[in-house]
């Protein structure tokens, strides 16, 4: 067999010999699609290059944060000056006040919050905290929805509603999730079966409100409703993770679209990372005052890092939130990714292929299936053969798209309508071959 000259191919035999799959997160092996990842040598706008110095346009963005494209000047002056006066102390800024101030403006739900950064470590401390505020073990979570990768949180369904669930990773031992059910996502009935059985039991209930991990799946406004009203009836925390849709689907984040449908509504505690730190390791939890004050220093919830509320990552992230909050920013978006989204859909119809999309803000979705789904059994009818073949036309007419189907994608300020337009242009080619 000739050499490959490839230069992905290349540095992907030498990562694989000194990194487990030559990744440092699984997705971006491509094991779902096939092939080599692309490993990126630099980015600008709404693009980047490989190590063939091949041009993408860049539906990932980083998997969400780059909400303003790569490279902004406004945000990389702030970065470049913030780390010339140093990248940690160890001690508290004046930023991440200042950083705080801004984040609690816009999702007025929270009236604290805390800055970690990860949105693994702002879950997993939301869960420790909806068990320490309420001083019950019990977390409902859904199919479907991912929040990060601790222990308690990776879990599948267990067999029925009176059993709790398994652990989906080696590693994990049972004792760990036995705390943790697993319904069904949009599932009204399971939802209050579940607090009929426990609800004096359940500390909190985790959901991702638009659930980005398996594509794009909207919580009907009825599910929403019930799991408040369940929640505040038996006492348990409702928590958004908003890792994903925070400042993205939104200015406000996901709460504030549901929030106009049903007026009044707020969780209780929502974890946010991804935009608000701009592409820094940056995340945050927040709530209401009497239930962040027990954390540690003042309560007896414990919580630290080293890395938490840094410098740079903290001026990445105010610079990111003062360019979103400019006022149309979001119609802007929103136009561009619904543009997208029609564009799409109409060259599916016109080659014959079943298709289905979504989108809110600068996120969306799309299923290679007629209707658009509502929980994880039905994302998992997309026939993955098929998809692999669009991500792969897609990929060789310089279109990067998430590399699995259960990804959400997403739309940056840098997209311009020639980019949006090229994309739908490649994608009709492909679908033409599907
Ligand atoms: N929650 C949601 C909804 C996510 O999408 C993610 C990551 O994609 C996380 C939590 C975990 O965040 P991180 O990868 O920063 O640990």
């Amino acid at each position: 067999m000739k050499p490959s000259t490839d230069l992905n191919d290349a540095l992907m035999a030498r990562a694989r010999q000194v990194i487990p799959g030559g990744v440092n997160s699984p997705v971006r092996a491509f094991r779902a699609v096939g092939g080599t990842p692309r490993f990126v040598q630099r980015a600008h706008g709404a693009y980047f290059w490989d190590a063939n110095d091949q041009r993408y346009i860049d539906y990932i963005g980083s998997w969400g944060p780059m909400i303003l494209g790569h490279g902004h000047p406004a945000v990389l002056e702030a970065v470049q000056k913030a780390a010339t006066e140093g990248f940690s102390f160890g001690a508290p800024t004046e930023r991440e006040i200042e950083l705080a101030e801004e984040i609690l403006s816009l999702v007025p739900s929270m009236e604290m919050l805390r800055l970690v950064s990860s949105g693994t470590e702002a879950g997993m401390t939301a869960i420790r905290l909806a068990r320490g505020a309420t001083g019950r073990s019990k977390i409902l979570k859904f199919e479907g929805c991912y929040h990060g990768h601790a222990d308690a949180l990776l879990v599948k369904a267990g067999s029925g509603l009176a059993t709790f669930g398994n652990p989906t990773s080696a590693g994990v031992p049972p004792e760990v999730v036995q705390h943790t059910l697993v319904l069904e996502y949009n599932n009204v009935a399971q939802l209050e079966e579940a607090f009929a059985l426990h609800g004096a039991d359940i500390a909190g209930l985790i959901i991702e409100p638009i659930a980005g991990n398996m594509n794009f799946v909207r919580a009907t406004p009825e599910f929403t409703r019930r799991a408040r009203e369940l929640c505040t009836q038996h006492g348990a925390l409702l928590i958004y993770d908003e890792v994903m849709t925070g400042c993205r689907v939104a200015l406000g984040s996901a709460q504030s679209v549901y929030a106009r449908l049903i007026p009044g509504f707020e969780p209780d505690i929502t974890v946010m990372g991804k935009v608000i730190g701009g592409g820094m390791p940056l995340a945050a939890f927040g709530g209401k005052r009497a239930v962040m004050e027990q954390l540690a220093p003042l309560g007896p919830v414990y919580q630290a890092g080293t890395l938490s509320g840094n410098p740079v990552a903290t001026a990445c992230g105010l610079a990111t939130l003062r360019e979103i909050k400019q006022p149309g920013f979001f119609d802007e978006l929103s136009r561009k990714t619904r543009r997208l989204v029609d564009g799409l859909g109409a060259a599916a119809q016109a080659a014959g292929v079943p298709f289905s999309a979504d989108c809110e803000g600068g996120m969306f979705g799309f299923f290679l299936l007629p209707e658009l789904p509502q929980n994880y059994g039905q994302v998992m009818k997309t026939d993955g053969e098929r998809f692999n073949r669009l991500f792969h036309g897609l990929l060789q007419r310089g279109v990067y798209i998430a590399p699995a189907l259960y990804e959400a994608g997403f739309v940056s300020a840098a997209h311009t309508d020639a980019d949006i337009y090229a994309t739908i242009a490649a994608a009709a080619e492909v679908f033409k071959s599907l």
